[in-house]
């Protein structure tokens, strides 16, 4: 196994976020910013993927899917439109990276939005926002309007022969909307609801066309590459998982908050940087990229976190947002307030996903409230084995993690509960 890169102190994503004003034009140019997209628009569209195909940059959403390989599964002719549509409907719990990203420099969005729409023979690019983050909606509008105003968007960009618009969209706060098919219903203002695949969305996606599909993070990697190459890019992180990545800190460490570091960092030298746990009570357990990822536990502190580190040692990657519980926290009614969420999130399309987090979340209440028994724990394992796998979107099988990988490793105190609950039943027997 390569060694983690470890030096996590070099911003690249996060570089002009301390600045003053970081989300004007002014401080972005100031800072290198659009000096990327006339490099990119001497080259050919051909040569954009190749370099990004070659710098090894994964999907920042969760899937980790290569960007260059996506962008180039896009039609080389022009006949149809074609459509770049960035995810920013930052929804798992725990992940707080897009929503910073574009409130701190959001022209870094738009730089590489221009870049990857001139990459893919797109002229129209569709910014779907989070609906509660209206400040973000805010911010995102008005850098379109100052980038429109300086000639990097609109018609003949730079002199490049090039046109794009750039649509800011705000969704209305449905988790569902996350998944990239969902997304695209939504934007075409149906009910969001995942899409059956194929037709994959670069051959038809948004209206039917040609459409590739990116998270923020990943879309603001863009003018990085273009402008330090991709043999730089590739020194930071690992082989397989190269690049910066921001890893979202929240719950017991004494100072949450976003965390750039190269790939392949772990929990131990992420805390460092955090100041430790809060107030010094050690770690019980930690969700590695959201709630849908299996949690982890004290033991995990030095898995390096990338797509086959995370994998490696039975969990996912996902949105590096990393939820960090001490251990005066119950795993049961953590577990039960994530079984929640996806109750109320699933979109209700798949019988598994609808019935099967209606019921978890039904005897997981039932458990915490002192009324389970033991064999509520393996009915749960065995609505989880009914969802896992059998359900129309991805939601089915996050919201699985939770319940397997507590009980995986937390057997004993939901056993716990259930025995505390049987005791009591036998002493009120008794009293009858
Ligand atoms: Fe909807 Fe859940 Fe089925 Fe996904 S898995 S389609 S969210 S019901």
């Amino acid at each position: 196994m390569t060694e983690p890169v470890t030096d996590p102190l070099t911003p690249v994503l996060t570089k002009r976020w301390t600045e003053p004003g970081s989300w004007s034009i002014e401080t972005y140019r100031r800072l290198d910013g659009y000096t990327a997209l006339p490099k990119a628009l001497r080259a050919s569209p051909e040569q954009l993927v190749a370099l990004v195909k070659d710098s090894g940059l994964r999907g920042r959403g969760g899937a980790g899917f290569p960007a260059g390989v996506k962008w180039s599964f896009m039609p080389k002719d022009e006949d149809k439109p074609h459509y770049l549509v960035v995810n920013a409907d930052e929804g798992e719990p725990g992940t707080c990276k897009d929503i910073p990203l574009m409130m701190a420099d959001p022209h870094s969005l738009i730089e590489g939005c221009v870049i990857a729409a001139y990459a893919m023979r797109s002229h129209r690019c569709f910014i779907y926002v989070r609906g509660e983050a209206l400040h973000c909606y805010r911010r995102l509008h008005n850098a379109v309007r100052e980038a429109h105003a300086a000639g990097f968007l609109g018609e003949n960009v730079l002199g490049s022969g090039f046109d794009i618009e750039i649509t800011v969209h705000a969704g209305a706060g449905a988790y569902i909307c996350g998944e990239e098919t969902a997304l695209l219903d939504s934007l075409e203002g149906r009910r969001g609801q995942p899409r059956l695949k194929p037709p994959f969305p670069a051959a038809a996606g948004l209206y039917a066309q040609p459409t590739t599909v990116n998270n923020v993070e990943t879309i603001a990697s863009v003018p990085f590459i273009v402008n330090a190459g991709s043999a730089w890019f590739k020194r930071m992180g690992r082989e397989k998982s190269p690049g910066p990545k921001i890893f979202s800190l929240s719950g017991h460490v004494e100072k949450p908050g976003q965390y750039e570091a190269p790939m392949g960092t772990t929990l131990r030298q992420l805390l460092d940087l955090a100041g430790g746990m809060k107030d010094g009570i050690p770690l019980k357990f930690w969700t590695p990229g959201g709630s849908s990822t299996p949690m982890f536990t004290a033991e995990h502190l030095d898995v390096p976190l990338d797509f086959e580190g995370a994998v490696e040692a039975g969990s996912i990657l996902g949105t590096t947002a990393l939820q960090i519980f001490n251990e005066t926290v119950s795993v049961p009614w953590a577990v039960m307030k994530w079984t929640q969420f996806y109750e109320h999130e699933s979109c209700g399309k798949c019988t598994p996903c609808r019935e099967g987090t209606f019921w978890l979340a039904k005897v997981l209440e039932r458990m915490v409230d002192g009324h389970g028994t033991e064999e509520d724990i393996d009915t749960m394992l065995d609505v989880c084995d009914n969802i896992f796998g059998r359900s129309f979107c991805a939601l089915g099988d996050g919201a699985v993690s939770p319940i397997q990988s507590g009980i995986k490793y937390f057997r004993d105190e939901f056993l716990a509960l259930c025995e505390q609950n049987k005791a009591e039943r036998e002493l009120a027997g008794a009293r009858v």
